[in-house]
């Protein structure tokens, strides 16, 4: 089975080959834990997912190691402390636990490993080390900077160069004035706020980039096979992470790139802005997840290719509950199919396309296993039919061990002919919607 991926390094789809089909690696530059995650770091996150998924399918589950790191040092974060006054481990211990659930809840699969930053400074440390001794970083007045004017392929991935990254600088003031030049960028800072560790350079903390070169090699080794996430990490964050690693190993860190397009908002104009916290525009999962069921979401990510725009709306939350309440319905038609393995030209495996795969379902039967199998690898139809229909209860309706202990009842009920109550519970139904059907297998419920 041969996967094609668009490799961002070298602007091109190429055939994948591991290095190893036994331990093939994966890293994804995970989230800076300090609020709720939106739908934007969703869709990266479901990107990933089915990458990981379907590795394991062509690999074998136990040959595909992913890592998604969790950044738990951060300004962002140390900030966020110091006016809750708490430490920030209370404020990246619950933010990356409703992460997860988050992710939970719209069939990612858990990661591998999930390393934590605060868990690899000796690692961060050791690496800026190595850089300072091979003359790619120079120390500043308690800070480390790499010096980009070391490192030839310095903007191969993002296609800047030098020239055009001397005019932008994105970093504070403070920093500017400690830099050779504009492009060299921080890899340790002092401490700030009592956060900081002993390091030789002086107590401090990371810079953001170097705790993904460090954590990338602990969990997987100095190349990796693929590294993913968002076009906006292309650069500097990527393009950082290149440069560091590349100089400290002398190798290159990762074999293929593989970067999601952003989710858009819709405006009024027409037109559509990136969806993030700085625009102040954000959809966060949990609050959708009030709402609507995982899967739904799920779908709603997947009905634009991975490197194609999607414009998040409403409407597409609502056409994709029609097409699994479609889906649901065939599937309760055809139970225990076994699998079939994957045509080998199945559109997965042609850089991940969800498009052509989600077209398998339009004219689907069931009875195929290549169509349950193409489910498992897109993370949809994960449910029993029934549950699917039962739906989520609404905070102050009736739970499913209420509907479900009220139709014992009403069976009693009609079995000692207490007509009345029997009515009454029927009454209690249609005033919450919810849906009963009778068969001689017993009585099933759904939500209306
Ligand atoms: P952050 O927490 O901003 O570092 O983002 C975590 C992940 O979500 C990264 O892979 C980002 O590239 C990705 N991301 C952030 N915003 C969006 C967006 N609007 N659309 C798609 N991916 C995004
Ligand atoms: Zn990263």
């Amino acid at each position: 089975m041969e996967l094609t991926l668009y490799n961002s390094l070298h602007r091109e789809k190429n055939v994948f080959t591991p290095m190893n089909p036994k331990r093939v690696t994966m890293y994804n530059c995970g989230p800076t834990v300090y609020s709720y995650a939106h739908i934007g770091n969703a869709r990266a996150a479901v990107v990933a997912d089915i990458l990981f998924r379907v590795l394991r399918h062509i690999y074998g589950e136990d040959h595909v190691v992913y890592a998604r790191n969790i950044t738990d040092v951060d300004d962002k974060i140390i900030a966020a402390a110091k006016e809750q006054g708490v430490p920030i481990s209370e404020i990246t211990k619950k933010y990356a636990k409703i992460y997860q659930d988050d992710l939970a809840a719209l069939n990612c699969l858990p990661p591998t490993t999930e390393p934590k930053a605060t868990e690899h400074i000796g690692g961060m440390i050791a690496l800026i080390e190595t850089l300072i001794k091979d003359g790619y970083a120079y120390e500043s007045d308690g800070h480390v900077f790499f010096d980009v004017s070391k490192y030839d392929e310095y903007g191969k991935l993002s296609g800047n160069t030098l020239d055009a990254l001397k005019k932008g600088d994105r970093v504070g003031e403070g920093e500017v004035a400690r830099k050779k030049r504009a492009a060299d960028f921080v890899l340790w800072k002092p401490e700030l706020d009592g956060v900081g560790w002993d390091a030789p350079f002086g107590k401090g903390r990371p810079g953001w980039h170097i705790e993904c070169s460090a954590m990338a090699k602990s969990e997987l080794g100095e190349t990796i096979d693929i590294h993913c996430g968002g076009v906006d990490l292309k650069f500097p964050h990527h393009e950082n992470e290149i440069a560091q690693s590349n100089c400290a190993h002398g190798k290159p860190m990762a074999n293929y790139w593989v970067h999601n397009e952003f989710l858009n908002m819709a405006k009024r104009d027409g037109s559509s802005d990136k969806m993030s916290k700085s625009l102040g525009n954000v959809v966060l999962i949990r609050d959708l997840l009030e709402e609507w069921d995982g899967e739904v979401i799920r779908l709603a990510l997947l009905k634009a290719h991975y490197r194609s725009e999607l414009v998040w709306s409403e409407e597409l939350l609502k056409e994709s509950k029609a097409q699994l309440d479609g889906w649901y319905r065939e599937i309760k038609k055809y139970r225990d199919v076994e699998f079939e393995p994957l045509a080998y030209n199945h559109p997965i495996f042609n850089d991940l396309n969800t498009i052509e795969s989600l077209v398998i379902f339009n004219d689907f039967d069931f009875l195929t296993g290549a169509a349950k199998q193409t489910a498992n690898l897109l993370g949809l139809l994960q449910k029993k039919p029934e549950e699917w229909f039962r739906g989520k209860g609404k905070a102050g309706g009736l739970t499913d061990a209420e509907i479900d202990e009220l139709i014992a009842e009403r069976s009693t009920a009609r079995t000692d002919k207490n007509w009345a109550r029997s009515d009454e519970i029927r009454d209690i139904f249609k005033a919450e919607n919810i849906v009963l059907e009778d068969s001689k297998d017993g009585t099933t419920w759904r939500r209306g």
